[in-house]
């Protein structure tokens, strides 16, 4: 039988991470097996022996083995997924600078231990809050891994945003093709359906109500993780769970011919967006890598938004590298 592919998860006793665990053993990223490796903080390891408890007693034939800890050097060792979840929460009375520098600590510690021990093809899922700037972080103190390999997710707002629009449109979640992310995971993101398709057909066309995806569509979409804390008490964690597990197929296996997926990756200067920030693209990938869409025409009022929310990216950079973490 095949190797098992070795999947890291960090934050593993978490919200998301009881969601994650048993999808991923349950075979959500395919067929092959899968080893699973995972980070806690030391006292966060008695839950996540009770989380290790439930796997075992769910006897998943995919499982190939479960091993956990809270070194990250012996956690990654030879992984060749590593999906990054745990994070320092905004707590009460905490600055940004505070949130950036908890984290920074947590996501260049991780970059370093994944730079010394992953397999060489690893490719590295961020989940853990703020996601782009801690793919940002993780890359460049992980410099001998190529920075295609890091990605943040945007994957949740994507998924939302084709929820949105395929209750809007009286149609299937499956009809709607080429959704599009843009920017931060954070408030300012643009969701884009200027080139998405409902059916095969324009997606503005179709809705033909430029109000309606302003003052709805956006914000909606831009703020459903406080709607879900409002309604449920708690954050979404199954629905990040869910989108981390699509992210890390859809990297790995390849996306549908005429679709795409939105990730946040390392920019390269396409659609005039600054090189070097981790920022959410439309994407295709392919034998495990992938490549941003060329020539979308981008309309003033798009225009606007992505420069925002990748302004708010740079600024980001900026505290980071003052704080000395990149
Ligand atoms: P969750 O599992 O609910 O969330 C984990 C991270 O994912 C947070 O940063 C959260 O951001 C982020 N996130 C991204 N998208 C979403 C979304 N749509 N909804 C909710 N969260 C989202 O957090 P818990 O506090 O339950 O668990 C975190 C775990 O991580 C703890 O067990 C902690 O011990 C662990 N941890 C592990 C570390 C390590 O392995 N070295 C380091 C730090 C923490 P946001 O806060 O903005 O909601």
């Amino acid at each position: 039988s095949a190797t098992p592919l070795k999947v890291a998860v960090t934050g593993a006793a978490g919200q998301i991470g009881y969601s994650l665990l048993f999808r991923l053993a349950s075979g959500a990223l395919g067929d092959r097996p899968i080893e699973l490796r995972l980070l806690e903080i030391t006292p966060a390891l008695k839950a996540l022996e009770g989380v290790v408890m439930e796997l075992d007693d769910c006897a998943f034939p995919g499982l190939a083995a479960v091993e956990i800890g809270d070194d990250a050097e012996k956690i990654f060792d030879g992984v060749n997924l590593a999906l990054l979840v745990g994070a320092r929460p905004r707590g009460p009375g905490m600055e940004r600078s505070d949130l950036l520098s908890a984290n920074g600590a947590i996501f260049t510690a991780q970059g370093k231990a994944l730079n010394k021990v992953a397999a060489d093809d690893v490719r590295i899922g961020v989940t853990g809050n703020p996601a782009n700037t801690n793919a940002l972080i993780a890359m460049t103190n992980a410099p001998d891994i190529p920075q295609q390999r890091f990605s943040a997710l945007t994957r949740l707002d994507h998924n939302r945003a084709i929820s949105q629009l395929a209750a809007k449109t009286g149609s299937s979640v499956n009809d709607i093709k080429k959704m599009t992310i843009w920017g931060n995971h954070s408030a300012t993101q643009y969701p884009d359906v200027f080139h998405a398709e409902v059916g095969g057909k324009n997606a503005f066309d179709v809705v033909n109500d430029q109000a309606w995806v302003e003052n709805d569509f956006i914000p909606t979409v831009a703020k459903r993780g406080a709607a879900i804390i409002d309604a449920r008490g708690a954050s979404s964690a199954a629905s990040a769970a869910s989108a981390t597990c699509n992210a890390a197929r859809d990297w790995l296996n390849g996306t549908p011919e005429g679709d795409w997926v939105s990730m946040a990756v390392v920019s390269d200067g396409s659609y005039g967006t600054p090189e070097g920030i981790v920022t959410s693209f439309p994407v295709t990938t392919k034998d495990g890598g992938w490549s941003i869409v060329q020539g979308l025409e981008i309309n003033e009022f798009s225009r606007a938004r992505i420069d925002a929310s990748n302004a708010e990216l740079v600024e980001e950079r900026a505290a980071v590298t003052e704080l000395g973490l990149i």
